[in-house]
């Protein structure tokens, strides 16, 4: 599912599987559609 977050007083899109953010809700679903990364531990 994508979350939104406020960071640097802009609304980020992110994928809630790798923590990737994005400035397009669209471009995140998108991404989190093909986001196979279910174990987040590598990005700490
Ligand atoms: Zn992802």
């Amino acid at each position: 599912m994508v979350t939104t977050t406020q960071r640097e007083e802009m609304t980020w899109y992110e994928c809630e599987k790798c923590g990737l953010l994005f400035d397009a809700e669209d471009e995140a679903r998108q991404h989190e559609q093909g986001c196979d990364s279910e174990d987040p531990s590598y990005l700490q």
